[in-house]
């Protein structure tokens, strides 16, 4: 992704669970998800469970800012292969 001089980028680590229950992808920092094995809850069924177990993708995002701070758009930088359990 390109950016302008008057751009800033960071990176976002991302990952994509499925809702075991209603089947409704719920997306959560990476580092949350899948490295701390935490639960979540889904925000269509109110199901809650383990992020790690029904992860779908994690990928690195790129996202872009204005100079001063403000989230401008997003591109996937990296795909991060999910571990086989
Ligand atoms: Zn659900």
């Amino acid at each position: 992704m390109s950016i302008s001089e008057s751009e800033d980028i960071t990176f976002f680590d991302m990952a994509v669970a499925i809702c075991p229950d209603c089947g409704t992808p719920v997306a959560e920092s990476g580092w949350y998800g899948i490295d701390m094995e935490s639960d979540v809850e889904c925000y269509e069924c109110g199901n809650v469970f383990n992020m790690k177990k029904h992860a779908a993708d994690r990928a690195t995002l790129s996202v872009v800012l204005s100079k001063n701070g403000k989230i401008k758009r997003l591109g996937v930088k990296d795909k991060i292969d999910l571990e086989d359990e």
